[in-house]
């Protein structure tokens, strides 16, 4: 009952990286516990069939703990299991995508392969967003929010951030308090800074910071530049225009301060732009080696023709470009899109084509349109080519795919289709449904690109069924 203190062993993970336990036959949910601690803990809150225990002692440590290196690992709501060793982190993750693709996606014997994890699992995060607020002493704090609030955990220390971070962001609450810059109030809606992002390159050492305000112009921003220009790799100075009552934390305008629009980094040896608003991966050391597992399983030899969906800034698109005939890429950010073909131009690439929208409407959209172009023609290779795909590359968001438009990755046949996913349970329920339909997983394997999370990325190989080659409605290359 709740206020009541119990012992219990924890014996399971929950999908918040929380340790689960049972007293008396009735399971309680205990924030921090680990795997294999006996922990006092008192229940907080109390449901019929499960409640919430808060960690008061641990009696016995697990084998698996050990002392998170940030000191404000329990508050703060980015990492969630810096108190397990990494070593079982990597377990966890391996067998939580085999959990999902069992139980969602109803794969039997499914060989998931050991995650590939970090050999430093620290600071290798390249962009971090963090809130600015006025504490109930009136201090200003800059640092990341609590576990599912909005109460902002004053630390710019990340022990996952870029070291640096830490200067910046100091110089930055220097110059507030000596400008006397407001902070914005979300109750209120009133108040100018909003957050601060920050942006690193990995391999150029370029840095990015972008203040997101709730107005259109930032008091003596002169001052803050003058400051912050003195820090070696300064690059771009930016600021983003926010003014709506959200918690979305970029607004879609920006104006430059100082410097370029755009910081520089490079992937596997292609040199990318990335300006604010675009989607990079964060870890990029571990993104090298996911991109080289993608473009492993893509088995190109430079004949295919290649979509890449959710495509970004087009890395994947550009990595598939080195190997393939023809990549199309896909993806909704318009100025990510601008990136992209910068990108592809900037690399000497000509055989890239972008396309901004959504997926699931441009790809059936492009599927119907171009369909009834080569039924006209029957000569237009081109066309032909590019609704039967050799490969299908999707990297799609935590909410995975739409089926109208894994509908049409059917219909355009592909040989392989390869799954980028950063949430195993939406991933399970997708490739349940391409299984449906004529493919099989071949290869599966997860890439730890969120050390300390409980996120884990994961790269799938899907081939079609032998059997189900040719199918009726797929139009093939004389
Ligand atoms: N493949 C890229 C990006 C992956 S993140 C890389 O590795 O860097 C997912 C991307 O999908 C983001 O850029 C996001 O803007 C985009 N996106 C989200 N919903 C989309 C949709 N419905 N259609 C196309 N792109 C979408």
């Amino acid at each position: 009952m709740k206020n009541d203190i119990v012992t219990l062993t924890i014996d399971d993970i929950g999908t918040n990286g929380e340790g689960i336990g049972k007293v008396d036959g009735y399971t309680l949910f205990v924030k921090d516990a680990v795997v294999g601690d006996i922990v006092k803990a008192k229940i907080i809150k109390e449901k019929k069939n499960y409640g919430y225990g808060k960690l008061l002692a641990i009696i016995k440590e697990s084998k698996n703990r050990v002392v998170p290196k940030c000191a404000v690992a329990k508050q703060c709501g980015g990492c969630q299991i810096q108190q397990m060793n990494y070593q079982s982190q990597l377990q966890y993750k391996q067998n939580l995508v085999k959990a999902n693709l069992e139980k969602i996606g109803g794969l039997k014997n499914i060989e998931v392969l050991p995650v590939i994890g970090m050999d430093t699992p620290y600071y290798y995060r390249n962009k971090a967003q963090y809130p600015v607020g006025i504490d109930k002493e009136g201090k200003i704090v800059i640092g990341f929010y609590a576990g599912r609030t909005h109460c902002i955990i004053d630390s710019t220390d990340c022990k996952i951030g870029s070291p640096i971070n830490q200067t910046i962001l100091e110089n930055i609450r220097k110059y507030i308090t000596e400008q006397k810059i407001s902070i914005y109030d979300e109750e209120s809606h009133q108040g100018i800074l909003r957050h601060i992002l920050i942006r690193n390159g990995y391999h150029t050492g370029e840095i990015m910071v972008c203040l997101v305000i709730n107005g259109t112009t930032l008091p003596c921003s002169e001052k803050l530049v003058q400051d912050l220009i003195g820090i070696s790799g300064m690059t771009s100075i930016m600021l983003n225009i926010n003014r709506d009552k959200t918690n979305v934390i970029l607004g879609k305008e920006c104006k430059t301060l100082w410097g370029q629009a755009y910081i520089t980094d490079s992937i596997c040896d292609i040199t990318y732009e990335i300006s604010p608003l675009s989607f990079f991966q964060i870890n990029p050391v571990q993104t090298e080696k996911l991109y080289k597992k993608v473009l492993e399983f893509a088995q190109l030899t430079g004949k295919e023709t290649v979509w890449d969906l959710y495509c970004g800034i087009g890395t994947i698109s550009l990595l598939m470009a080195t190997n393939a005939k023809k990549v199309y890429g896909v993806e909704v950010v318009s100025e990510a899109i601008e990136d992209a073909r910068n990108n592809a131009k900037r690399n000497n690439f000509n055989n890239v084509e972008f396309f901004v929208g959504k997926a699931e409407v441009i790809v059936p959209q492009f599927y119907e349109e171009v369909s009834k172009k080569a039924m006209d023609d029957n000569k237009n290779k081109e066309a032909i080519q590019s609704l039967n795909p050799d490969v299908v590359v999707v990297d799609p968001p935590r909410k995975g795919c739409e089926d109208i438009l894994l509908d049409v990755i059917v219909k355009m046949s592909p040989q392989r289709i390869v799954y980028v996913s950063c949430d195993c349970a939406t991933l399970a329920r997708d490739l349940k449904y391409l299984v449906s339909k004529g493919y099989e997983v071949k290869k599966v394997q997860p890439v730890d690109q969120f050390c300390h999370t409980v996120h884990i990325e994961t790269v799938i190989l899907l081939s079609k069924f032998q059997s189900k080659k040719q199918q009726s409605n797929q139009l093939y290359i004389q």
